[in-house]
Order: structure tokens, then sequence, then C-alpha cells
């Protein structure tokens, strides 16, 4: 046991396994666990050796999304690692939520997605809403049988999570419908839509996953990055990017909403039964 929010190995030649480690709360995701990640895909990124990173979870869940016990609301100005916006983090009211939420949800999933490696999401169990943005930001996603995506933050007045890939993901449609009913989808759905490139037992979900690491890692390092450069660049010409800021701004006027018409972050109409006071955090 080691109380590392996220472990890291190199599994084979060419590969390092970056493993979310917060297994007893499904890895839920706070500012803590993604500047850890951060700092690992740094790591990984620097290492010369490394030519393919693959991002897995410890425990039953690839993700239970953002940590609702303790949200980015709580975090300390200074926990911020600042950039763009770092005179808007302490600011009061919308700008400065909006300025932690770009900085630490829509900026590091951008930075992710963009790193210069192919990276590979191992995804086992549920994969809820913030969980989402982990596996959507990689390269390729393999998932077990008993993967479960799901986003449901609709239900909190919230039009999807920060990192508004659903359209894109699930083509537009699908996407509708799964913001609309927030149900969730298996893996076997998620291959079909082709938002996973495959689905294997749990048993071999491990193995599969690294023995494609290793043939990609035997790869031209250097072609690699530029495979993934030019399909980046070519969704983020169809507008992909443009999208995905648009859709962020839209995200924060149903927070705003909500808190100017509700007193609080979400829309109660929407929340099951005895959650309707609680403070939730899509
Ligand atoms: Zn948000």
């Amino acid at each position: 046991m080691t109380d590392e929010l996220v472990l890291e190995d190199r599994p084979a030649e060419g590969v390092a396994c970056l493993r979310l480690n917060r297994p007893s709360v499904r890895n839920a995701q706070n500012l803590d666990l993604l500047h850890a990640l951060d700092d690992s895909f740094t790591r990984a990124s620097m290492d010369d050796t490394v030519r393919v990173i693959i991002l897995a979870a410890e425990g039953t869940d690839f993700s239970a999304g953002h940590d609702l016990r303790r949200t980015l609301r709580d975090e300390p100005a200074g926990a911020f690692r600042s950039q763009g916006d770092a005179t808007d983090i302490g600011a009061a009211g919308g700008q400065g939520y909006m300025a932690r939420e770009r900085e630490a949800y829509l900026g590091l999933c951008r930075r992710w997605r963009d790193l210069a490696k192919p990276t590979i999401a191992q995804v086992q169990g549920r994969c809820i809403a913030g969980g989402l943005m982990l596996a959507w930001v990689c390269d390729l996603i393999i998932a077990a049988e008993d993967a479960l995506f799901i986003d449901p933050v609709v239900a909190m007045g919230v039009s999807g999570v920060e990192w508004f890939a659903h359209p894109w993901e699930l083509g537009p449609r699908k996407a509708k419908e799964l913001l609309f009913t927030g149900e969730a989808w298996n893996a076997a759905e998620a291959h079909r839509l082709g938002m996973v490139n495959h689905v294997v037992p749990a048993t071999e979900l491990q193995d599969f996953t690294l023995a494609l690491a290793t043939r990609i890692a035997s790869r031209p390092a250097f072609a690699l990055q530029a495979a993934k450069r030019a399909v980046n660049a070519t969704l983020d010409l169809q507008g992909q990017r443009a999208a995905l800021d648009m859709a962020f701004e839209i995200h924060h006027l149903c927070h705003y909403h909500n808190r100017e018409r509700f007193g609080q972050e979400g829309d109660p109409s929407g929340m099951p039964t005895g959650v309707k006071q609680k403070k939730s955090k899509p």
C-alpha cells in the first residue's frame, strides 16, 4: 500500500504505465490527484526511454469523476498552478470559479490530449462524468467488458462535464440522447459508437493494453508524434478546440444560473430525493 495518488512503472521497454491510486473512493479526482497525474505525465513525457503512456486505474473502477467532497471552490487560490488566468483564480464569483475549472479541468485535459507521445486509456468498471475526461483525452481507449460510461450531470442542472467532447466521441445524436437521459452506456455500445478501440475481458485488460502499447512503442517516435499531431490538428481544424471552448462557457452559464436561481450548485428539480440540499459540483 502507498499513499501516492498516482503510481508509475515501466512495465515494458518503451512503455510507461500511470495508475490512478484512490481506489477507496473509486479514483475520484481532487486537485491533488490531478496535479499528481500531471506530474506523472510530465515525467513520462520527458523520459527519453518512454514512447507510449498507458493511463490505468487501481481498483474496481476507472474513475467516479470529480471529488464532490472537496471541490475546486474549496481549494485555496495558492493550491492552483496558475497559468493564463493566474489573476482570476482568487477572484470572487463566476470569475474565479471559471478560472479554476478552466485551469484544472479544461487546461490540464487539453495539455494531456496534446502530449507528444501516444497515450492509451485502460478502463475497467465505472467511468463517470469527470472520468470520461481522463479517458477521452487519451489517443486510444481499451475497455474491459465490464466498463460502464456515464455523464449524468444534466440531472444536476449542468450541460455536461467540463471537457465537452461528447459530440465528437459519441456522434451528435447519441451524445444528445445520453446527455438528455443521463443513462449509462456499456463497453460494447462505446465500441459500436467508435468511442473505444477494443473491448476485452477484464482479466485480459492489462495484458492486452500492454501488448498494444509495446507494438506501438517499437515504431519511430517522431513519426508517432507526427501522426498524433496530424489527427489532433485535423480535429482542431474541424472546430473541436473552438467547440470545447464554447461548451465550457455554456457549462459555466449553467453554474452561474444554478447559483443565482437556486442558491446552490445544482438545479434541485433533477436530483434524486434526499440529495436536493446536498452540495454537488459537476
Ligand atoms: Zn463545472
